[in-house]
């Protein structure tokens, strides 16, 4: 009998997406540093992300999709954010890849 092993698939272009917890959110601003493309502080002093149209989302836990260039500079903030609160997870079926959540 033959015993199938799930490929890893690290690497491979797969759709990503970051939210933030604004629960938890400092307002440092260091994913704002690291990645102004997809954070921006808010009025309120929370992060939020910003659409692919360079909007910003208000709702708490908006998601929006990780453009593949950026996705070091996401991770970079994800392992920085003192309030432990970027989120990236698979488009897919939602299992947390980088963040506090992740395996
Ligand atoms: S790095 Fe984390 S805690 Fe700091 S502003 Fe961004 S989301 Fe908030």
């Amino acid at each position: 009998m033959t015993v199938q092993h799930e490929v890893p698939t690290e690497g491979a272009a797969e759709a990503l997406e970051v939210w933030i917890d604004q629960d938890l959110c400092t307002g440092d601003g260091i994913c704002a540093q690291y990645a102004p493309e997809v954070f921006e502080l808010d009025i309120d002093g929370l992060a939020y992300v910003k659409s692919g149209e360079d909007e910003l989302l208000q709702d708490p836990g908006a998601t929006t999709p990780v453009p593949l260039p950026l996705l070091s500079d996401i991770v970079d903030s994800a392992k920085e954010c003192p309030g432990d609160c970027i989120h990236v997870r698979r488009v897919s079926d939602k299992v947390e890849v980088y963040g506090p959540d992740a395996e």
